[in-house]
């Protein structure tokens, strides 16, 4: 999956703004912010293109995750809110097929989302 672009992020190929990682989980800021706080959280081997991949051998990955991304939230200081979210297909406007998490904070989040 070298032509996967967030494949090349983890592997130092194309730059990213680093803000934290683990084991098996990368997370760099998003490019194209949707808000104050907008990190995208990843697992640094490709191995599912969206949430409707994965099972319950990504289990350690998504728990490191998840745990990463409060992390963030907390550095970031976002005691008000934050929203963790992917996206998965066309429909729901996915863009990248390596599985991603947005964490997205720091101003007041809408609901439903558009
Ligand atoms: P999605 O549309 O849910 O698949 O999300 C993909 C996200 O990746 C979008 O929010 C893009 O702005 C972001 N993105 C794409 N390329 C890069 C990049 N090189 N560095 C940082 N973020 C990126």
């Amino acid at each position: 999956m070298s032509e996967c672009i967030f494949c090349q992020i983890v592997a130092g190929r194309i730059a990213a703004k680093k803000v934290g990682e683990t084991t098996h989980v990368y997370a760099f800021r998003d490019n194209n912010p949707q808000a104050p706080t907008h990190v995208l959280l990843i697992p640094r081997e490709h191995v599912a293109d969206s949430a409707a991949d994965l099972g319950p051998q990504h289990a350690v990955m998504l728990t490191e995750l998840f745990g990463l991304a409060a992390k963030i939230a907390r550095d970031e200081r976002l005691e008000l809110g934050w929203r963790l979210v992917t996206n998965v297909g066309p429909e729901a406007g996915q863009s990248v097929y390596h599985l991603h998490f947005h964490l997205l904070g720091g101003r007041s989040l809408r609901w439903p989302p558009g």
